[in-house]
């Protein structure tokens, strides 16, 4: 059969998916300048294929443009059509950011930070997801067979990452069913959240081809493990690590343990975006080693942001080795706005210059409103409704992001809910499960 490659120009939008066009590879070059057309009302097309109310109807014309810098070509070989995409930017016809371009929100985000602290930021998604249709033998939690299992996948998968410039990093046999991670090594700006994209595809892009189906959502199954997105973080300054201080309170620099504390503070109304499905408050709940209330943790592993562990061992220096890692976020989101609302909140607190938050060390679960009210501590909502009522009730929140995106964003969520209305929590998760 006769065939010509294609590339895909494509965004992630605000249902969290990777939507785009494709054209003729050998137009690359004109396409980087004059786009393709993009519709407003996409922005509204909900995670089940519904339209939520849309402020564009029929009206309006945009260009989304390819970023050569997030281009992706990967051949696998054998009879597997040649992978090949870029993430770009939707911008008016004039050439503006478009208010509801996700990348362009998370650059707002990012020259923000860079305008408060002079910081660049350095970080990379951790991801954890499940086959779908393999069966999925017990007692293999982290097991060496685990790993055989999915052999031929995790080295197709990193030989991929490798030819799309992402750096490998580990893959390893999950506890939950089925349930495996991925991490990758950090990159800068933009690139964070580009890489989280061009990971999530490539894994879906090597089971589809070895003739899998995998799944990033939150949680198949209540009773079950959750699927996490732990977004890593660090800062360069002028090239060198900038987040490390041995003496500041729990190691962390000055700015960074301000960073946090935005977060923190404001991490009650940013989950609508972090973590914005209805599932994703199956997940956000206490003892999943998720995230329930708005803690810090050293080396814990349920809290909203944990402070990693650096290593005396490692051939990095300890300066360049820490980071802290977000908890509180789901691949039902599009890794450019989690960021972008992280940022945001980060920066808000260095602007507040709040102090660096106490980290806990105990079941928070236990201790009742008084005690953490007392302690600055929230439980977050549990509930998606709860999420964007606390979104929307946040004016400071809100004015972060482009004029009409705080509205438009809670439609399309509603858009989502109400196709749910009326379903059983386990047939909601099973769509989900297809979706993401
Ligand atoms: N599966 C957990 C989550 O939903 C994370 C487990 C871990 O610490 O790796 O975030
Ligand atoms: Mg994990």
């Amino acid at each position: 059969m006769i065939a010509e490659e294609m590339v895909i120009a494509c965004c992630t939008d605000l249902a969290g998916k990777v939507r785009g066009k494709a054209f003729p590879a050998s137009q690359f070059d004109k396409r980087r300048s004059r786009g393709i057309g993009w519709t407003p009302t996409n922005a509204q097309i909900t995670c089940f294929d519904t339209i939520a109310e849309s402020p564009f109807g029929s009206l309006g014309d945009l260009v989304l443009i390819p970023d050569e810098a997030a281009k992706v070509r990967v051949e696998l070989g054998g009879d597997v059509p040649i992978e090949h995409f870029a993430l770009g930017d939707i911008r008016h016809t004039d050439g503006r950011p478009w208010e509801f371009c996700t990348r362009s929100i998370l650059k707002c985000a990012l020259d923000r930070l860079n305008r408060a602290s002079g910081l660049t930021l350095f970080g990379a998604f951790e991801h954890e997801f499940q086959f779908r249709n393999a069966a999925s033998p017990i007692g293999e939690a982290y097991s060496v067979n685990g790993f055989r299992l999915e052999r031929r996948l995790a080295e197709t998968l990193v030989a991929a990452m490798r030819a799309a410039g992402l750096e490998p990093d580990t893959f390893m046999r999950e506890f939950g069913t089925g349930q495996y991670e991925v991490t990758i090594g950090p990159s800068r700006g933009i690139a964070i959240a580009d890489q989280s994209t061009i990971l999530r595809e490539l894994v879906r892009f090597v089971a589809h081809a070895l003739g899998k189906e995998v799944t990033f959502t939150p949680i198949r199954d209540p009773a079950g493990v959750g699927n996490g997105v732990h977004i890593h973080l660090s800062f360069l300054d002028k090239d060198q690590p900038g987040t490390w201080d041995p003496n500041g309170k729990h190691e962390l620099g000055k700015t960074a343990g301000q960073f946090i504390a935005g977060i923190l503070k404001y991490l009650n109304s940013i989950v609508a975006i972090t973590a914005p499905s209805v599932v994703s408050y199956l997940r956000l709940t206490p003892h999943r080693w998720s995230a329930a209330f708005n803690n810090l943790g050293f080396r814990d592993r349920e809290a909203a942001v944990r402070i990693c562990p650096v290593s005396d061992l490692s051939d990095i220096a300890k300066a360049a080795q820490f980071n802290f890692e977000f908890r509180a976020a789901d691949a039902t989101a599009s890794p450019h706005l989690q960021l972008a609302a992280l940022v945001h909140a980060g920066v808000q607190g260095i602007e507040e210059d709040l102090p660096t938050p106490d980290a806990t060390a105990e079941d928070l679960a236990l201790l009742d409103p008084s005690t953490l009210a007392a302690r600055g501590l929230v439980r977050l909502p549990k509930s998606l409704p709860e999420a964007l009522e606390c979104f929307l009730a946040n004016r400071t929140v809100t004015e972060w992001f482009p004029a009409g995106f705080a509205d438009t964003y809670v439609k399309h969520k509603k858009g989502e809910m109400a196709f749910l209305e009326g379903k059983p929590q386990q047939e909601i998760c099973n769509l989900y499960e297809q979706v993401y």
